[in-house]
């Protein structure tokens, strides 16, 4: 860095005010991975989050939409998101494809 450059404190940097001007979500969020849950705030559109805790890309929003059910499937695994597939559905966690009665 040149000597006359200012300290980093005072750089602004666009692309980050513009980003923190956008839409924003927030709310309880999950891993997939190791089930560590933590309060989240992402831009509008993001769907996969990295987890605080693993570092891994596996961390998802929870009840921002919920089936109105008093039950809902959840894997052997203990995940209840799924990708839904012509073979069926399959757990984001463990991949196993659901056979329900
Ligand atoms: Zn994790
Ligand atoms: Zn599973």
């Amino acid at each position: 860095m040149p000597a006359d450059a200012p300290p980093e404190s005072n750089v602004v940097s666009l692309a980050k005010a513009r980003e923190e001007r956008s839409p924003h979500l927030s709310g309880e969020a999950r891993c997939l991975q190791c089930g560590h849950e933590w309060a989240a705030v992402s831009p509008v559109g993001t769907t996969v989050l990295e987890c605080p805790s693993c570092r891994l890309p596996k961390g998802v929003f929870r009840g921002l939409v919920t089936p109105n059910s008093p039950t809902i499937w959840i894997c052997h695994c203990k995940c209840d998101t799924f990708w839904l597939t012509p073979q069926g559905a399959f757990c984001q966690l463990c991949g196993d494809v659901q056979n329900w009665p």
